[in-house]
Order: C-alpha cells, then structure tokens, then sequence
C-alpha cells in the first residue's frame, strides 16, 4: 500500500516530501547509545521514498544486522518555511502524529566508528512508517505530549514532548536555516531511550497522548 498524507481520516492533497529528522534530541536517549549530548541539533533527512504507512504490516531488512525502532513525534508541515520564526512554525503545522526512525544500529555503529555518513542506515527503503495525523488543535500543547511504544504487551519507550534538548517549535525553526520546508514535509522530533531490535512478528503499540493509537506489526 503507497503511503499518501491522512489527516483526521481524509486522505490530504499534499504530496509527500521528505522527512527531516534529529538525532539525541533527548539526553536520556543519547546516554543509552554512549554518545555526548549535543549542543546544536544534529540533522538528517529522509527521502519520501523511505516512508511507508506505519499501520499493519511493517517489512524491515533481514540481513542488515540489528533494526532499531526510534518512537518519535512527527509534524505535518502544511506552509513553505525558510529562515522561519517559531511563530511561522506554528502556523504552519497541519498536523501531529507518529513515526518509526527505524535505523540498522549495526551498520550505523559501523558508519560512525568511520566518520562516515548514516545514510544508508537510516534511509533506506521503508526506514520511515508513519501514522496518520491528528489536527492540530487536539494537541493542546506540542511541548508537552506523551508518546509510548508497546512491544508484545510491554512498554518499550516512554517519553514526554517536555524533555527534548531542542523543543519542537525551536527545532523545526532551526531545521528551516538549512533546508527550506515545503508544504507535504515531515519533521521527526527525536526519540526517547529504550531503542532496541526489532524482530518478525512483533506487534507493535504506538500511543501519542490520549489522542491517537497505532497497531502494526512487523514482518
Ligand atoms: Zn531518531
């Protein structure tokens, strides 16, 4: 199934851009990968050729090495920003939901000790499900919303909005100083800890506030 932008059930007429994403943006993640807490945001993109649907079945690579989930919040950018304000960001927002930052930590681990590139860790075909979006105003506020991964009935990440080392209207303003946002974009805000493989046939719960739950399983 192609993936098409969903939001509140209507399938949107923007297309689908790439995803723009951050890594530690939460200490307690970058911590329990052995890295330093950055002092600017360290930032990646994603194709749109990487995303697929994250409901149902997931296919992630099975001869790669390890392939970690990373639970992230995800923002519809609906508004061309470049050089934006955090009060251009706002108003561009169409919508807030989940993403997969699936990432072959094996091959990253690899990529790193190199200094090279992650690219092909993190961007490979189907490195990005996403859920459909909810409107924006049913997430009071995008500072502070929980976001929980369940895997086979325990959690596995756990994390709040309010603990990310760049908040999320900061960090979007800050993406657009490099590479200018179009209508149809996603941002990937970060993930919390507890990142781990993922195997076939896990069953997979995502949960963004009271606000949106996400099955999928993976194959
Ligand atoms: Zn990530």
């Amino acid at each position: 199934m192609a993936y098409q932008h969903t939001i509140e059930g209507q399938v949107s007429a923007l297309p689908l851009g790439k995803v723009v994403c951050v890594g530690r943006n939460y200490a307690d993640h970058a911590k329990e990968l052995n890295n330093p807490v950055p002092t600017s945001p360290i930032l990646f993109i994603k194709p749109a050729t990487a995303v697929v649907p994250l409901s149902g079945d997931i296919t992630i690579p099975k001869d790669q090495g390890e392939c970690h989930h990373e639970l992230e919040m995800s923002v519809l950018i609906t508004q061309p920003l470049s050089k934006a304000t955090e009060e251009q960001v706002k108003e561009a927002i169409g919508g807030f939901g989940l993403g997969l930052d699936l990432t072959l930590r094996d091959l990253q681990s690899k990529l790193k000790e190199k200094s090279h590139p992650w690219e092909i860790a993190k961007s490979f075909d189907g490195a990005c499900p996403l859920s459909e979006f909810i409107a924006p105003e049913k997430i009071t506020d995008p500072e502070n919303v929980d976001l929980q991964l369940s895997i086979n009935g325990s959690v596995r990440q756990q994390g709040n909005t309010g603990d990310m080392i760049t908040p999320v209207f900061k960090l979007i303003a800050y993406m657009s100083q490099y590479f200018t946002l179009q209508p149809g974009d996603v941002v990937l805000t970060g993930t919390p800890a507890g990142v781990s493989a993922l195997n076939p046939g896990d069953e997979l719960l995502l949960v963004l506030a009271d606000q949106l739950r996400v099955e999928a399983r993976v194959c």
